[in-house]
């Protein structure tokens, strides 16, 4: 069986370890990019160790990674967020996030009654029983609460944090992704951690994986242009190969270039109702200081700017040069705009509310910054968690492909998305395979 996999992502690079370990596959992952990894690429700069996006694994003890540890014998370590260090800064002044029944206690973004009563909301939450789940979306649980505002915007803020996006937005999340988010979160006993190493350290051993066997290859700046079906197979033409054929197609990328890439074939009809999906975008401002500037927490989250910094190094030692430090600022987006003027005033005016954060809790930052990495538009997941988008499936019906990728389903948020989704196509195909070879037996 030949295989082709268009994106060298998590997901597509997932889905080509698990194939390659088979000994009936040989295939190809095709990556437009020059390096692998895609929004999870890695890159070293001056000793600091850059994500394009953050590698914080929400709730590592019930992740996809355990599985791929086990089965591909995966090696890595993780390091828990301090969760006494989560602030949130609301109205200038600084309190313990309420992630946990003792940080709520603590807090004072609440009052004594609304922590009581958040408290059994989310109990019920654990419990998987409650309400919020039979609602379309929280706006229209929140609409019907008598909850306070307060609480209210708690909710908000919370949803905004886990899903990258703004409180309008977070109002748009459906009841049952929350409900179903947050049973998994909080019955976790390692709610957020960070793999030692950054994505590369599992990036890394994919491909070593892949490289294992000799009948798969690995075709960096080369993107795949176009796909026909003759025969029975697929036909790929490459910016720099023409006519090459498989068996099985694999897509591991967006949504949105799926959708772009089978235009005017046969299929185009087919993804009209994933084409249109919204992604979710933050501006990410990355700075690694020469020394530690200042430590007095290790995630502050500003509830009035929407705006939340990181201080990566403060958990993962190993992105940073001795006695180095970095920090990793996301603003989430809105994305309404009546023109592009607009949208680059809101920018500029977002990476300004960044800077002052920084000059708040960091004084002195710009004096030690080694390095500086400022992204305007940086795509999290491919499609925003909102009730008006919908997840590609893994299959689709009366389309010969599968696909792969945080846009498409699979358990979990974001990049373990892209990683389950990778698995279970990849698991889809070994076990046809397997169905085909009893079957001609
Ligand atoms: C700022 C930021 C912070 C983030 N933080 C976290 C976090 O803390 N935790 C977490 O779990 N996730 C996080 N994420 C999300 C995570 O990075 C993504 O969910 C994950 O990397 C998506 O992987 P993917 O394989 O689905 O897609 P991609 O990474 O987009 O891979 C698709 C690949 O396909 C390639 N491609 C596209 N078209 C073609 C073509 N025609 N031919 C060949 N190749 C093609 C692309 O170049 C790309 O390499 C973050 C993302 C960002 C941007």
């Amino acid at each position: 069986m030949k295989i082709a996999i268009i994106g060298g992502g998590l997901a597509g690079l997932t889905a080509a370890a698990y194939l390659s370990d088979s000994p009936d596959t040989e295939g190809i992952v095709f990556e437009r990019s020059p390096q692998l990894g895609g929004r999870a690429f890695t890159y070293e700069k001056s000793g600091f160790t850059l994500n394009y996006g953050a590698h914080a694994v929400y709730g590592i003890d019930r992740h996809t990674l355990q599985f791929m540890e086990q089965e591909l014998g995966l090696k890595f370590q993780s390091k828990q967020v301090d969760k006494r260090k989560v602030m949130y800064a609301k109205h200038g002044s600084l309190t313990p996030a309420p992630l946990d029944f003792v940080n709520i206690m603590k807090t004072d973004v609440l009052t004594a009654m609304e922590k009581v009563r958040f408290v059994a909301e989310i109990a019920a939450v654990i419990a998987n029983i409650h309400q919020l789940k039979h609602y379309p979306t929280l706006g229209d649980y929140l609409n019907r609460s008598h909850a306070s505002s307060d609480v209210k915007e708690l909710w908000e803020h919370l949803v905004s944090s886990n899903f990258f996006i703004t409180p309008e937005d977070a109002r748009k999340v459906t009841g049952e992704a929350i409900a179903e988010y947050y049973h998994n979160l909080f019955l976790s006993q390692k709610p957020v951690n960070y793999i030692l190493g950054s994505w590369a350290t599992i990036t890394n051993q994919l491909v070593e994986k892949i490289d294992c066997n000799e009948h798969w290859n690995i075709a960096v700046k080369e993107p795949v242009e176009s796909i026909t079906k003759v025969n029975g197979k697929f036909i790929l033409n490459t910016k720099t190969r023409e006519a090459l054929e498989f068996d099985e197609v694999i897509f591991a990328m967006p949504v949105q270039q799926v959708a772009k890439l089978l235009e005017s074939t046969p299929w185009s009809s087919n993804m009209e109702p994933y084409k249109n999906n919204t992604s979710t975008e933050v501006l990410v401002y990355d700075i690694g200081f020469s020394k530690v500037v200042a430590r007095p927490f290790h995630y502050i989250s500003d509830m009035d700017n929407k705006l939340f910094i990181s201080d990566v190094s403060a958990t993962d030692h190993t992105v940073v040069p001795e006695g180095g430090q970095l920090l990793q600022g996301i603003a989430y987006l809105n994305d309404d705009f009546a023109d592009e003027e607009l949208r680059k005033q809101y920018l500029d005016n977002k990476t300004q509310q960044m800077e002052v954060l920084f000059d708040t809790y960091y004084p002195d930052w710009r004096e030690h910054t080694a390095v500086k990495r400022v992204s305007k538009k940086a795509m999290v997941s491919s499609v925003k968690n909102i009730h008006s988008n919908k997840l590609l499936p893994n299959r689709v019906q009366d389309v010969p492909f599968l696909f792969c990728g945080d846009g498409c389903t699979g358990k979990g948020e974001l990049a373990e998305r892209a990683f389950s989704s990778g698995r279970a196509v990849a698991q889809m195909l070994l076990k046809e395979k397997a169905r085909t070879k009893a079957l001609i037996h």
